[in-house]
């Protein structure tokens, strides 16, 4: 049953890609994607579909009376910001090259069909099924849109499983982080005539250092890592700089360790305050490590994931930790993972690019997953 629908959906699938592929989505403006997405559910007949607050397109099957519902997403939204259709698109034999193709478009193709082939084949979820195509998950997205599925369900949900990186990796740990965006002011003035006077430029990269002398925690099987990503300031060549501001971040996939960097970050900026610094400090993203989660939970998301995997390729899988939905209900302690599901490479760069006849694959192994998991 299953060969005949990836035969005859092998085109329609790749024609999603396709077409999400020319709707750009940054975060935020994903308004494009999520009526396409809608729209195609109920090409196939789905009922009860609908956009949320947060931009979310979400299918509940057999969900009424459920309170162990598994949620099966991908996200709609690119690191682009482009609101242009994307010059780069090309195809040749075996590759469709995009922005954003494969983080997260044909994994969005692929939520798609399963939905479809559930419908078609009338497979009734014990425990209901929410298919979502979701909002933000990328940079300062900060995860709203499975923030706001995760306080639309709260309880109800016994698994989440998000599709977003290559097949056979699964990532089951989450590497949280904070963001900051911090802004300086100072009087400034004249190169010349006020010469002496403060510089926001020099006190800002006073903190830049500060936060490049810290010592990360070292603990074991931890990793914790900082970073300022940019920095910018000043008026022109012969003026004391009035303002800089710049955006940084640290991220651990322990809970201490980055409890750890929040207080030498508040260390920092409060020694600079304490200084008399004219500094506002935004927290711009906040991303939770993973709390106490169920591990008989994890262990079954992780055993359909293997056997869907050595059946549909013969590889064996490798179990990861990164940023990504997942990082939501893995706070909560919901078994939780994010599956790979296509062969690709270049994510969140123009010259991304997916093989094209790895996503009936994916189409394949998301199908078998997501009955594996909710027998
Ligand atoms: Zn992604």
């Amino acid at each position: 049953m299953i060969n005949k629908f990836l035969a005859n959906n092998k085109q329609e699938t790749l024609d999603i890609v396709r077409d999400l592929c020319k709707i750009p989505a940054p975060s935020f403006l994903e308004d494009k994607r999520a009526e396409y997405c809608k729209k195609y559910f109920e090409s196939f007949g789905a009922k009860n579909v609908y956009i949320d607050s947060a931009k979310n397109v979400i299918f509940p099957l057999n969900c009424e009376n459920s309170n162990n519902i598994t949620v099966f997403a991908a996200h709609t939204d690119t690191v682009f910001p482009d609101i242009e259709s994307y010059p780069e698109y090309r195809e040749d034999e075996e590759n469709i090259y995009c922005p954003g193709v494969g983080d997260d478009t044909v994994c969005v193709a692929m939520v798609l069909m399963t939905a479809k082939y559930y419908l078609e084949n009338n497979i009734v979820p014990k425990d209901g099924v929410l298919f979502v195509c979701n909002s933000c998950e990328e940079g300062l997205g900060d995860l709203k849109g499975a923030r706001t599925l995760m306080n639309d369900f709260k309880d109800r949900v016994k698994f989440f499983i998000t599709l977003d990186a290559t097949i056979g990796g699964i990532i089951t740990g989450a590497v949280g982080s904070h963001r900051y965006n911090v802004q300086v002011k100072t009087e400034g003035g004249h190169s010349f005539s006020k010469f002496g006077n403060k510089n926001a430029i020099t006190e800002l990269s006073k903190i830049v250092t500060e936060i490049y002398d810290i010592e990360v925690p070292k603990k074991d099987g931890a990793t914790t890592t900082y970073n300022v990503g940019t920095i910018q300031g000043g008026t022109s060549v012969n003026t004391i700089a009035q303002d800089a501001e710049m955006l940084c971040e640290y991220r651990s996939d322990d809970k201490e360790c980055l409890a750890f960097m929040e207080n030498k970050f508040n260390e920092i900026f409060k020694k600079a305050n304490d200084g008399g610094l004219d500094i506002t400090v935004t927290r711009v993203g906040n991303r939770p490590c993973k709390g106490d989660v169920d591990k008989v939970g994890e262990q079954k998301i992780v055993d359909a994931y293997r056997q869907t995997i050595k059946e549909i390729t013969n590889e064996e899988i490798k179990i990861k930790t990164a940023s990504t939905d997942a990082n939501i209900p893995l706070s909560l302690g919901i078994p939780s993972a994010d599956i790979g599901v296509y062969v690709g490479g270049g994510a969140h760069t123009r010259e991304e690019w997916v093989n094209k006849d790895s996503i009936i694959v994916g189409v394949h192994a998301a199908i078998e997953f997501l009955q594996k998991l909710t027998k």
